[in-house]
């Protein structure tokens, strides 16, 4: 089983990520935690260049994005899944359709497209969205940004209502919590979404 976590910087989906596979792990599952940009020595190469390697256009960056992930995919993802390990992503296709989609308007679909190609059509059986307004992330990140969330509230607002609508398009995947809540109560929650669909 591949769940994602997706959602706003500082919205906690690596926190939740850990604490889920934690508890995952204390009930005998075999779990592979990765994250996305930088699950791989390459993908850790391309992250710095993505994040504080200087100007990057946006194409470059989309097209960055999806080498990292197809790199990812074919030598950590995909060998995990095979062995039927459950594999937990902190973020994956849906961040690409929706910060170089939406928030650099290159077309969520193209963006998608790009990413599918990558990954051999991967896509997760579950979406973990942490949903956090976009006021709230310049008070979580506390003054420390990297150069993509750097790039204004305008462009977080976007990314959050494409996130919303990927949400709403496609429910059975997408499980939305709210990110305001306590993180404890959160991840109550997302183990309770979670053991639903290992019964499923
Ligand atoms: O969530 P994480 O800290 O790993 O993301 C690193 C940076 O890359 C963040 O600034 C995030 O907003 C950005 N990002 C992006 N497009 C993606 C994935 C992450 O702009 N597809
Ligand atoms: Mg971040």
């Amino acid at each position: 089983m591949f769940i994602t976590f997706e959602g706003g910087d500082g919205s906690g989906k690596t926190t939740q990520m850990q604490l889920l596979a934690e508890w995952l792990r204390g009930r005998g599952f075999d779990v592979v935690t990765t994250r996305d940009p930088g699950g791989t020595e390459l993908g850790r190469h391309i992250r710095k260049l993505l994040l504080h390697g200087g100007d990057v256009s946006p194409r470059a960056e989309a097209l960055l994005y999806a080498a990292d992930r197809a790199h990812n995919v074919a030598t950590v993802v995909r060998p995990a899944l095979d062995r039927g390990a459950i594999v937990l992503a902190d973020r994956y296709i849906d961040s690409s359709a929706a910060y170089q989609g939406a928030g650099r308007t290159l077309g969520e679909d193209e963006v998608r497209g790009l990413s599918l190609w990558g990954t051999e059509g991967l896509m997760p059986d579950l979406t973990v969205f942490l949903d956090l307004p976009a006021e709230a992330l310049a008070s979580r990140l506390g003054g420390s940004f990297d150069r993509i969330e750097a790039a204004g509230a305008r462009f977080h607002e976007d990314v959050r209502r494409a996130y919303l609508r990927f949400a709403a398009a496609e429910p059975e995947r997408w499980f939305t919590v709210d990110a305001t809540e306590p993180r404890e109560r959160i991840a109550e929650t997302v183990r309770a979404r979670v053991a639903e669909a290992l019964e499923a």
